[in-house]
């Protein structure tokens, strides 16, 4: 049996907040699932939203939070494209690193099984695209078992630096498939300098040869630039460059750096100012792969179901979109 008035307590809590405003209502000791029943069915009677249910209590919203996810382009709405963290560790150690990579990071690896389901769930979820990022997924032994998974259920783009196309991962990388992998090679600037200066001695000159390969192997590449605050106006000279490598303009991206991981300057990127893009690590889900190493931005380490994270995502997007607006329309000052 439900609490005794349960009903008319929501309707006067929730009938003197404001459009967007909360407040919590007890459920009282009386039956709790039906109690729960009870307040999500008035919610969906009334136009009203249930936020969730902590402890004891409903949290309530007046009227509806707006679906503004919804109304983002296609390509943008969180869990079209799914990101996944192969592992952690990498060969260099770049000194703006978001994921805090390094040949001493741990491996913090997603493993053959766990990837298996994450792409067997993301086709039931509508997810049109994976991206295996690290870290450097060469580094790892499998990767050419773990790219064949996820070719095989849906088109994928693999992020590299390109420098360890020899020997058996480049018989490995031979092996891919080329109609359904593209890969995204991250070079930073048309001379060796500012990209060494920042990757390593020796790093531009290995991952322009690594474009080659990949070129000459017949897959589609993109290459990546991070460019720092203070190189902007480089960005038309670099185009020049990778048009002469062969790149495609629609695949050549240039990015400012982000204030992450390693990097001691750069963009602030927050849960406010990000477009969420769901991304999957061995610790769990997080709101964008710039911040895949970083708590605040930890969205819950429960990986599995795939849908409910992807769920959990658009749901925070539309209340901290809600939450500005409604912010916005307090603060105007004339
Ligand atoms: S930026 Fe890329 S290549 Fe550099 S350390 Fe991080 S994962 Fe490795």
């Amino acid at each position: 049996m439900v609490k005794p008035g349960l009903v008319l307590d929501l309707v006067e809590r929730v009938s003197g907040l404001a459009r967007g405003g909360t407040v919590s209502v007890p459920l009282g000791s009386g039956d709790r699932e039906e109690s729960e029943r009870t307040v999500a069915a008035w919610c969906l009677r009334t136009g009203n939203e249930l936020v969730e249910i902590r402890g004891g209590e409903a949290v309530l919203r007046r009227g509806r939070t707006p679906d503004i996810a919804a109304d983002l382009a296609p390509d943008l709405t969180p869990g079209t494209r799914l990101w996944v963290y192969t592992n952690f560790d990498c060969n260099l150690a770049c000194d703006y690193c978001c994921a805090r990579s390094s040949p001493r990071a741990e491996r913090r690896a997603i493993g053959r099984d766990r990837l298996q389901q994450l792409v067997s769930e993301a086709v039931s979820c509508s997810v049109r695209e994976l991206i295996l990022t690290g870290g450097e997924p060469f580094l790892l032994p499998d990767i050419e078992e773990l790219v064949a998974l996820s070719t095989a259920a849906l088109p994928t783009t693999l992020l590299t630096n390109g420098m360890l196309f020899h020997g058996r991962r480049r018989d490995a990388l031979s092996r891919m498939d080329r109609d359904r992998l593209a890969l995204q090679i991250s070079l930073d600037s048309a001379t060796a300098d500012e990209h060494d200066r920042h990757r390593g001695a020796g790093s531009w000159k290995r991952a322009v040869a690594g474009i080659e390969v990949a070129r000459d192997e017949g897959f589609r590449v993109r290459v990546a630039a991070t460019l720092p605050p203070d190189r902007t106006h480089e960005v038309d000279s670099f185009h020049g460059f990778l048009d002469s490598l062969g790149i495609a303009r629609e695949d050549q991206v240039i990015r400012a750096m982000a204030h992450r991981g390693v990097a001691d300057h750069g963009v602030e990127l927050t849960l406010e100012s990000l477009i969420p893009e769901v991304t999957i690590t061995a610790d769990g889900v997080y709101w964008h792969p710039v911040s895949a190493d970083h708590e605040d931005q930890l969205v819950t380490r429960q990986i599995f179901p795939l849908h409910s994270a992807i769920s959990e995502v658009h749901r925070r997007f539309n209340e901290i979109r809600a939450r500005s607006a409604a912010a916005a329309q307090w603060f105007a000052c004339a």
